[in-house]
């Protein structure tokens, strides 16, 4: 069948909307009408991947209707509204049989193929990748059931979409990773979609003073409303107040979820961090291979700190997927206010240009026919 999709064709180049043939699902597959997709950076951080497989249909956060099942699809029926969490469980592997399935085998790689390794998305004889294996930024999609959530149809599919990947990534780096306990002090490095649900896990979770670093006042203003004590537009003048406030100690967690994360950001939350505190590392440089990590290894030794990477909040998307939704639907869990703005699939390179320019906590498309 036929579907539009936005596509990268090689790296350094823009979105581009262009018709695509896309393939009946295979064995442990389904065909998936993509309803609402996340705009997300890790996306447009495939712009400048180098070691990404091109050309590569974009979108990993996304929800949307079962059209059609592949032989042997047990998990989901034609017609079951889903999240497509961005983290397969295949329940089998190594890591999903010991409880990390945010490790999972089957999780993607940078060629976006499927797990057998052929592609469902075509033009021509040209096959086109997805991100991670998903491709949510086309109106349909082949996508395994394995990376599938069912979800109740009264959740908004805005709302879903933001369960992909966002909302458990922020909000597991301080409940399921950092671990924050009431009176904690905590800082969050930036607060896009990752880094105001890692506001809301501290929050819920019980910290005292939360204190967000965002350079872009709206985001600043946005923090306060999920729950964050103080908002400061740099590192310097919170590394101020924080050892004003807990006099000279630190904080207990760090969480650096800022767009592109390097070196000195990096360093920045290593000091803010007090004796056996942690920083939890998640977002990513735009290049994978760059060194960001350069710490003093010696006070890590002695001052006993943890500094450690985060994937997907160590969330399990089969449970915790629906443990968010209950919290959002009993009203302890802010999601509607995430979504900033919406856009079409062709105005996708505009979404991306408000989120750059630091407008949007999360843009989402809004696919039509
Ligand atoms: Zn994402
Ligand atoms: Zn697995």
């Amino acid at each position: 069948m036929r579907t539009r999709a936005a596509v990268l064709a090689g790296p350094g180049q823009d979105w581009d909307v262009v018709d695509l043939e896309l393939d009946d699902p295979r064995e442990g597959e389904v065909l998936l009408r993509v309803e609402v997709a996340g705009l997300c950076h890790s996306d447009e951080h495939l712009k400048h991947s180098d070691d990404a497989r091109f050309p590569v249909v974009g979108g990993h956060e996304g929800a949307g209707v079962v059209e059609m099942v592949g032989p042997g699809v047990t998990q989901v029926r034609p017609g079951d509204h889903v999240v497509c969490s961005f983290i397969p469980v295949c329940g089998r592997c190594r890591w999903c049989s010991t409880g990390r399935t945010f490790l999972c085998d089957e999780s993607p790689d940078l060629v976006g193929a499927m797990r057998d390794g052929s592609f469902r998305f075509h033009r021509g004889a040209r096959d086109f990748g997805a991100m991670d294996s998903l491709g949510t930024f086309s109106r349909r999609a082949v996508i395994s059931a394995n990376n599938c959530v069912p979800i109740d149809k009264s959740v908004p599919f805005g709302v879903a979409s933001l369960l992909s990947c966002c909302v458990p990534t922020g909000w597991g780096a301080a409940v399921r990773v950092a671990e924050v306990r009431p009176g904690d002090v905590v800082v969050v490095f930036g607060c896009g979609g990752v880094g105001c649900n890692a506001v809301q896990g501290a929050a819920t979770a019980g910290a005292g003073e939360l204190v967000v670093i965002d350079p872009v006042q709206a985001k600043r203003d946005f923090a306060l409303k999920m729950g964050a004590t103080a908002v400061h537009a740099d590192a310097g003048s919170a590394a101020d107040e924080i050892a004003r406030s807990t006099r000279g100690v630190g904080a207990d967690v760090v969480i650096v979820t800022a767009g592109v994360v390097d070196a000195e950001i990096i360093t920045s939350a290593f000091d803010i961090t007090r004796k056996g505190g942690t920083v939890v590392l998640i977002g990513a440089h735009d290049r994978s291979s760059e060194v960001t990590v350069k710490l003093p290894g010696t006070l890590l030794t002695v001052e006993s700190k943890r500094v450690v990477g985060s994937l997907y909040g160590n969330c399990n998307p089969r449970s915790d997927i629906p443990l968010l939704l209950r919290m959002y639907q009993e009203g302890k869990l802010m999601l509607d206010e995430i979504i900033s703005a919406q856009y079409q699939l062709d105005d996708v390179r505009q979404g991306y240009a408000d989120m750059h320019a630091g407008k949007n906590v999360r843009g989402v498309i809004v696919h039509g026919d």
